[in-house]
């Protein structure tokens, strides 16, 4: 089974956060580091930091993920957000190795309409720029499949290869798999054969090994449908099954699974507990 945990809240603080994941029961949790719709962040002094740390391990929290900002485009061209979307980038890297997170996931970028292909070099290119300027950095950049909305890439397997293989330290990089973006991107998980056949697909193209953290999220649309809806586990078009599945499957003994369902306070508890017990000794 993997590290089962859910999104949390930094309200407050980042230190505030570990207390709030117990209430859940999480093995692992995903934190935004700053406020994750606004350009210009407070940085976390060494007393947060030090709290923060004493309360993962009071907390039992084996395993903390950042989840970037949704402003960041690093595939875009337009100078003067590129620029923004640069520097909060490379300050995540320096914040989430500060906290010591080994993981930071974040939406690979949009195109804006210059086209699929340069976006992802470009994606690239920004991200060696970010990993160079850093120096040392110590977490694994993990790009998120999405859903495809919009213009938005990462929601082929492909797109994901591409910007590793264009990207000059793959070693810095790995893949977050949510489960509502793959199905709505038309990767189907409902069956036995549709889960293995497109772990399988994953694995052929990207390789198995990047895979280091899950968003467990259910979906509000149907497979294909390029819309983003999360919806809580087995009330969705996706259903309980493959969730129970992936619970199960020793290739992500030791991934964080992380929900980021709807109404998260009022369900996150119940969801969890209907994880662990699905797994089968
Ligand atoms: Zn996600
Ligand atoms: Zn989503």
């Amino acid at each position: 089974m993997g590290l089962i945990g859910c999104h949390i809240s930094i309200a407050g603080g980042v230190e505030k956060s570990p207390g709030r994941a117990e209430r859940f029961d999480c093995e692992a949790m995903q934190i935004f580091s700053a406020n994750q719709i606004q350009w210009n962040t407070k940085p976390v002094s060494k007393q947060q930091r030090d709290i923060f740390l004493s309360e993962l391990k009071k907390h039992k929290i084996q395993k903390v993920v950042v989840h970037h900002n949704y402003l960041t485009n690093l595939g875009g061209v337009e100078p003067e957000k590129l620029e923004k979307s640069r520097k909060s980038f490379l300050d995540e890297l320096i914040r989430s190795d500060f906290l010591e997170i080994p993981y930071i996931v974040f939406h690979p970028g949009s195109h804006l309409g210059q086209g699929e292909d340069s976006c992802l070099k470009q994606i690239a290119e920004n991200l060696d720029r970010a990993i160079e300027a850093k120096g040392d950095l110590k977490a694994t950049l993990l790009l998120e499949n999405t859903a495809g909305q919009g213009s938005n890439v990462g929601y082929r397997f492909e797109h994901l290869q591409k910007i590793i293989e264009f990207c000059s330290y793959p070693e810095k990089l790995g893949v977050c798999f949510d489960t509502c973006h793959a199905f709505v991107a038309g990767y189907d998980l409902r069956s036995k054969k549709a889960y293995f056949d497109t772990f399988k697909k994953f694995d052929d193209i990207i390789g198995l090994d990047r895979l280091k953290v899950f968003h467990l999220n259910d979906s509000k649309n149907p497979l294909n449908s390029r819309k983003d809806r999360h919806d809580n586990i087995g009330k969705g078009y996706i259903g309980a099954e493959p969730f129970i599945r992936l619970m199960n499957d020793d290739r992500f003994a030791d991934c964080p699974m992380l929900l980021e369902t709807p109404n998260g306070d009022e369900y996150f508890a119940a969801e969890i507990l209907l994880l662990k017990n699905s797994v089968k000794s």
